[in-house]
Order: C-alpha cells, then sequence, then structure tokens
C-alpha cells in the first residue's frame, strides 16, 4: 500500500469480494464435473509393404470400446491390397500376372485397374518417367524387392538388353473387361511407387465408413490428413531434412486440411558408387537412378496415391524439368535441392501451406 498506511476496505467490497470468489469457486467446479472434457486422440499401428502404418484419430463419440473393430478394419484393408498387388508376396494376384509369359488378357481386381489407369495418367503426362514397368531396371541396379546386400551397377549391354522389358505403354488395360495384358511377354508391373499412397487412401477409407472424420494416417511416411486435431487446431507435419542415413531432422512444418504429402527423394535408398550416389529412383528415359541435385520433393494432393505417383515422378524429372511441369499441372509441390551451402527450397505457386520453416514439430 502508498505510505504503508493501512486502510480499511469499504464496506461494499467486504461483502462483494468473498461473494465473487464464491462464484469463481463454484464456475470451476461445474466447469470440472459438467463440460465434456477435450476429445481423447486414439493412435493405432502396424506392419505393412515392409515398412509401419499408423493412424491417429479422435471422434466426439467414444471411441475406447471399438478400438479392436477399427484396428481390424485398418488391417483387413491393406491385407487385401497386398494380396492384390504386392510384389513382394509371390502368391498376390499381381505377381501372378507378372509370371505369366503371354500375351493374353488376365483379369486383375478392379482396384488394380483403376490404380493401373491413375498410373498411366502420370506417365503421359511425364513422358514416361514415371512407369510401373521399371522393375527389371531397378532390380538391375540393386534395389527392389530381391535386393543384393553389396548392389554394384550393371554394364551397359545389360541394361540395353533390360530395356526391351521396360516400358508402360507395354502394358494394355482393358477398364471395361477388367484385364490386363502384356504386349511384350517379360514385362512385369511393380506399384512401390504409387501404393503406399493407395494404401493411406484406404485407410482413410475404413476410417471414415466407421464414422470417424478426424484423423491423420500414414504408411511409411506418406500422410493423409482429415478434419481436425482435438483441440481445434491443423494437423501438423515435419517434412524431413534429406540428409544422409541414419540422420533424421525436421525441415519445416506444414499444417494439412483434408490433404495428403507424399515425399521421394533419394537420401533414404542409395549406395555410393566410385562417388556417385545411385538412388532406386530410375529414369526409364536414361535407364539409369536419376541424378541430379533434388534431394527431395513433396507433393501435396487430396489423394495420396496421386501425390505418392507425382512424388516419385517429380523426383525422376528433377527441380528444373520437374518444378516446371508441376507448376504447368497446377500440383503443389515442393522440390529440396543440394547446393553449396546445405539446402535450398524450391516450390510451385501451389505450395502455400507451410505452417512454419523455423521450429518443426510433428503430430504424425
Ligand atoms: P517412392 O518411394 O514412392 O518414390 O517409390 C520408389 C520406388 O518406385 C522404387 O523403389 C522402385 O521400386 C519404384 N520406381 C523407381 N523408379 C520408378 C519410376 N521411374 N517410375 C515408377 N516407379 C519407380
Ligand atoms: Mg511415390
Amino acid at each position: 500500500m502508498m505510505g504503508g498506511a493501512r486502510r480499511s476496505l469499504p464496506t461494499r467490497a467486504k461483502i462483494l469480494l468473498p461473494l465473487a470468489l464464491l462464484l469463481l469457486v463454484a464456475l470451476s467446479v461445474k466447469r470440472l464435473l459438467l463440460e465434456p472434457r477435450p476429445p481423447v486422440l486414439w493412435e493405432l499401428a502396424g506392419a505393412t509393404m515392409g515398412t509401419t502404418w499408423s493412424a491417429r484419430f479422435w471422434s466426439p463419440g467414444d471411441l475406447a470400446d471399438r478400438l479392436a473393430e477399427l484396428q481390424d478394419s485398418i488391417a483387413a484393408e491393406l491385407e487385401l491390397i497386398n494380396r492384390q498387388m504386392s510384389t513382394y508376396d509371390s502368391s498376390s494376384e499381381l505377381s501372378v500376372f507378372n509370371a505369366s509369359r503371354d500375351t493374353l488378357p488376365h483379369p486383375l481386381a478392379p482396384a488394380t485397374i483403376s490404380l493401373l489407369l491413375r498410373a498411366r495418367q502420370i506417365s503421359d503426362l511425364t513422358g514416361g518417367a514415371f512407369d510401373v514397368t521399371v522393375a527389371p531396371l531397378v532390380a538391375a541396379w540393386g534395389f527392389g524387392a530381391a535386393a543384393p546386400a553389396r548392389p554394384t551397377p550393371p554394364a551397359p549391354d545389360e541394361l540395353a538388353d533390360l530395356s526391351r522389358r521396360v516400358g508402360y505403354r507395354l502394358l494394355d488395360i482393358d477398364s471395361l473387361a477388367g484385364t490386363a495384358r502384356k504386349s511384350q511377354p517379360e514385362i512385369m508391373v511393380d506399384l512401390s511407387a504409387i501404393a503406399k499412397g493407395y494404401g493411406v487412401d484406404r485407410m482413410a477409407g475404413a476410417l471414415r465408413r466407421a464414422g470417424v472424420a478426424n484423423y491423420l494416417v500414414e504408411i511409411g511416411g506418406e500422410l493423409l490428413a482429415a478434419g481436425v486435431r482435438p483441440d481445434g487446431g491443423a494437423w501438423r507435419v515435419a517434412i524431413e531434412r534429406p540428409a544422409d542415413l541414419g540422420e533424421r531432422a525436421g525441415m519445416l512444418t506444414l499444417e494439412l486440411a483434408d490433404l495428403a504429402v507424399a515425399t521421394s527423394g533419394d537420401y533414404r535408398n542409395y549406395y555410393e558408387y566410385q562417388g556417385e550416389r545411385l538412388s532406386h529412383i530410375i529414369d526409364p528415359r536414361t535407364l539409369r537412378p536419376a541424378s541430379h541435385a533434388g534431394a527431395s520433393v513433396t507433393v501435396l494432393h487430396p489423394q495420396c496415391a496421386t501425390a505418392d505417383a507425382w512424388a516419385t515422378a517429380l523426383s525422376v524429372l528433377g527441380p528444373e524439368e520437374g518444378l516446371a511441369l508441376a507448376e504447368r499441372s497446377d500440383l503443389a509441390a515442393l522440390f529440396i535441392v543440394r547446393n553449396a551451402g546445405g539446402f535450398e527450397l524450391l516450390t510451385t505457386t501451389a505450395f502455400t501451406v507451410v505452417a512454419d520453416t523455423a521450429s518443426p514439430e510433428e503430430d504424425g
């Protein structure tokens, strides 16, 4: 008190102050007892496609006793995709088609046919940079299902020989009949560049059908976000710094609203040979691993399968050709490019959802 003098409170304040305190206590008690607590954020996880899946979700209603049902429906969805189109499972429908050596039409699951049509569109739009028949070259460079422990580059005549077995136009797709046909009996179809994204879309479908509208689902880093977090904020996702193997750090954070994000790059799956970085992303036009300064490409799209395919396609094309095509195609794309000082970010006009480039923090 000023001057140290003790002044007694006016009579009105003597009455009102305890009343106000009482009101405050009553309101807090009411809030604690009556108001709904913030909804619980649930998380489920599992293994698929040689990697892991996870799903974070919440609902205004209580989901506690429906978790087993949700886990089963997501797992069933992913198992079905594997039975239809895995190239790691020799008994899948697609593996049986790949093993056949004829030029007859083969019936495939409607889901596989429609994914093949989607892949074909991106092949057409990228001048064949994206190509689901590239597997023989992927294997020759030491990647894929039967990758050797110490890969070495193939000889040029081996590549020339294999090139006869690569080309998406060698695959005929009849969507009405639901069949695929090889016009060259030795070609094979590998959906690795699009399947994780497709699986993410199907996980989202399983949650939506169960009445869950707010989720962040993911397979091996390809993600799809819908709705919001329990606190009402947007789902946040970190994009990795394309550092070398073993190092993991965020580079920027995205806020996603009803959007999928897929990232491809040469920084995770590669080996060095005579000073050259050889990655698992193969340029079907040169028959060699894509080689340019682009370290990673991130694509945003409402559908994760499409984001996934484009991320691989733009990785093949590289920052120059790829950025120009992404801009013309109105795609939201981010290229993280190596330069002398480290990394540089290049984006298309449609890529506008960056939340924060300084302090990455991740929900998924
Ligand atoms: P992603 O991780 O989605 O970029 O997919 C990479 C995988 O796609 C590789 O491991 C290969 O199996 C396959 N792949 C490599 N190059 C291509 C390409 N040019 N078109 C389609 N798939 C490819
Ligand atoms: Mg991909």
